[in-house]
């Protein structure tokens, strides 16, 4: 994983003058000690960096015993990477002369541009104009900069204040300040770090650039990120997609409530407040979202040294019981299993444990359990067929040889045949068991201090694994569609300048992408609407029609269950009389459909993103309890299955107590058609189809809107 810069070492990639640089400038340098100026210098001194580094200072010889240079122009050797630390008004100047020098990356620390309004803005624009016509890149500008912890270079071009040790986990934050309690954190749980980057305003070097940057990056075998909100949503995926193939990417998003997203909008120049569609994308991309930085950091330590289990069986290891009960709640929670050992297991546990121990799984290999013990038990588990991962609850009992059974899971660990947590407790303010928690870390061990920590980070491996193995699909090709006719609809609306789609208009769209619908026919009149009625078969449905109404029943403009000629009369002249004053008032009769699922599809658009899909049961289910689901467009076949088993009333669907269920392939059918019909048709605004009527082996559409932009 070193890099050396040998005279034929090429610069691979663009950003390797920003994340391996051979030599750096501070613009900015100062003598102050208390100034971001200074400590840039003194970090870097501090951690050892094995490059050049020259202040830039006119008023200084020396800074922190470095040669100090009054311009860039004065370095005599080449510089790969540049801090700029001046006030705002100076740095665009400070840009162009970066690039006569030949400077191809540039931190920008200061602060003044585009979080401060248009001026900053202008500001922002201004230097990165200089920056393109050199072809720089810039990071930042108001941020904190990045750090390579590669002991052949250890770059630490930041001014915080944790030293991480190296390691394989890298970390790219917009926000600075949630970077650097991340780094502290895994610098407390003893997890070492690749590489940092916090890119404050992030006008030109992106979280997407550092992304792929990371994905290519072979020391980096695990990426945190946090974020809190996406500028560019599209390019985002586009990335994400790719590298999360090859990496776990453990996600963090703030701004989950309104609240939050307000907050995120108030300090930091990005879009925040597209909180839903940001959550989806980390999931369509395959990353491993976090609600908190608690749980993720903790997952981390999991990630750093451990191999993702092949499924969900995991084999606890105990030397005492409650906590092992504990742990199960939380793994059982976190969607993990625990099988039942083999006989051969179990011969082989009586034959080597204690007569006391308990065999079956949770093994407890009771306190006074040896090293020899927790062996032959973490042993059996690698043996078992039926175990995919170890879950082990080691208490360091005073009458054990605690080093032996520390050094006995280190081995197991190390073999990276089955990924190893232990959840251990202990007196750490002890020497003795200082000793052994050191041969657990040492030996790449993720050590939580409560049972309920170490068995949501093994979830979060189990849940990686899960995603890893999702087959997403392509959506679905369907060969019946009528892209013309739908075309020519949709054309006319908006010649017409129609905000919503006329019913008639709807439904003849809807039956163009093959959505089926409930027979339907538009009558002007009274006469009309009875041979409609006649024409459709009682019992039938009246419902107002007019680009004036939208929602038709709260006006009592939707009759139902019309047996007969007399009900359809009366409906109509009813609505006739109550909507006298309504603009071409016209009546849609449609096939009344009684007893089925009322279910609810819809669509939405996120700028920048395209369409959201939505699907849930309609009813009091979407009104009271929002039990709705959402999906990024174009959906998959298994997205489209995805979205109606995820839902909370899921098992509503396929009926419950004798209530029969619904054509589920149908609905599927419905969702990935509405997918394709909007992503044909971008102009869609927004779109819905409630209620959709399920029934045991059909589904019809029985009513809809949409929205044109
Ligand atoms: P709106 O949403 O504009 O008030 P709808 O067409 O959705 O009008 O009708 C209101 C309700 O009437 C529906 O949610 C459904 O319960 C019922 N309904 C409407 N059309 C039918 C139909 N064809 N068959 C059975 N019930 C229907
Ligand atoms: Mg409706």
């Amino acid at each position: 994983m070193s890099v050396t810069f040998s005279e034929e070492t090429k610069v691979a990639h663009q950003l390797d003058y920003l994340f391996k640089p051979r030599s750096i400038a501070i613009i900015g340098a100062s003598q102050k000690d208390l100034s971001i100026g200074n400590v840039i210098i003194k970090n870097l001194l501090h951690y050892g960096y094995t490059g050049q580094i020259y202040p830039i200072n006119p008023k200084a010889d020396e800074i922190r015993g470095l040669k100090a240079y009054p311009t860039i122009f004065d370095v005599p050797g080449e510089i790969d990477l540049a801090h700029v630390i001046i006030p705002a008004n100076f740095v665009p100047q400070a840009i162009e002369e970066c690039g006569l020098k030949g400077i191809k990356a540039v931190i920008i620390n200061s602060a003044g541009f585009s979080e401060m309004g248009a001026e900053g803005m202008a500001l922002q624009q201004e230097f990165l104009a200089n920056a393109r016509k050199y072809d720089i890149r810039i990071f930042g500008p108001n941020c904190q900069g990045i750090i390579n912890t590669d002991p052949a270079l250890r770059a630490y071009c930041d001014f915080t204040f944790t030293f991480p040790d190296p390691g394989h986990i890298s970390v790219v934050a917009l926000s600075g300040g949630v970077g650097a309690f991340i780094m502290q954190s895994l610098f407390d749980l003893g997890i070492g770090m690749r590489f940092y980057a916090s890119n404050g305003n992030a006008c030109d070097v992106s979280i997407p650039d550092v992304l792929e940057y990371y994905g290519e990056d072979e020391g980096t075998k695990a990426i945190i990120l946090y974020t809190e909100g996406l500028s560019d949503p599209h390019a985002f995926m586009e990335v994400v997609k790719k590298v999360a193939k090859k990496k776990p990417i453990l996600a963090l998003k703030s701004g989950r409530t309104e609240e939050g997203a307000k907050a995120a909008a108030s300090h930091t120049g990005s879009l925040a407040g597209v909180d839903i569609s940001t959550e989806l994308i980390f999931e369509k991309t395959g990353m491993l979202a976090f609600t908190n930085e608690v749980d993720l950091c903790q997952a981390a330590m999991a990630f750093a040294t451990q191999p993702i289990p092949a499924g969900n069986r995991v084999g606890v290891i105990t030397n005492t019981g409650g906590p092992a009960v504990i742990a199960t709640d939380e793994l059982i929670a976190s969607g993990l299993q625990l099988p039942a050992l083999s006989d051969k297991a179990k011969e082989k546990l009586h034959a080597t444990l204690l007569p006391e121990a308990s065999i079956g799984n949770p093994i407890d290999v009771v306190a006074t359990g040896s090293g020899a013990h927790f062996r032959s038990a973490l042993d059996t588990l690698l043996e078992e067929e039926s175990i995919d991962s170890i879950f082990v609850n080691f208490v360091t009992a005073p009458f054990t040889d605690t080093d032996e059974v520390a050094r006995n899971i280190v081995e197991v660990s190390r073999m990276r045949k089955k990924p190893v947590v232990c959840n251990f407790m202990t007196n750490m303010s002890m020497e003795r068991y200082q000793h052994t928690a050191k041969i657990m870390h040492d030996g790449g061990v993720p050590c939580f201090s409560f049972p309920t920590t170490a068995a949501r980070a093994l979830g979060a491996l189990y849940r990686y694994g899960k995603i890893q193995s999702r087959e997403i699909g392509e959506p679905t090709t369907y060969m019946d569609l009528y892209f013309i006719k739908a075309e020519k609809i949709i054309k006319a609306a908006i010649e017409d300048d129609n905000e919503y789609l006329v019913s008639d208009k709807l439904y003849e769209l809807l039956s163009a992408y093959g959505i089926p619908v409930a027979d339907w026919r538009m009558a002007g009149d009274l006469k009309e609407a009875v041979i409609a009625a006649s024409a459709i078969g009682y019992p039938v449905v009246v419902k107002a029609e007019s680009p004036e109404i939208v929602h038709k029943s709260d006006i009592g403009g939707v009759a139902i269950n019309l047996k007969n000629e007399e009900d359809v009369i009366n409906a109509v002249s009813r609505m006739q009389a109550r909507l006298g004053n309504v603009q071409n008032l016209r009546f849609l009769v449609q096939k009344f459909l009684p007893g089925g699922k009322e279910l609810i599809a819809g669509i939405s658009t996120k700028s920048g993103l395209g369409h959201l899909i939505m699907f849930g049961l309609g009813g009091i289910y979407v009104e009271v309890l929002k039990d709705v689901v959402f999906k990024i467009t174009p959906i998959t076949d298994l997205e489209a299955g995805e979205m109606l088993s995820s839902i909370k009333t899921a098992k509503l669907l396929d009926g419950v107590r004798g209530e029969k269920g619904i054509d589920k392939e149908k609905v599927k059918d419905i969702l990935q058609r509405l997918s394709k019909l909007v992503t044909d048709f971008p102009m869609i605004k927004e779109m819905d189809l409630n209620p959709i009527m399920a029934f045991e082996n059909e589904v019809f559409v029985v009513d809809a809107r949409l929205k044109i932009k």
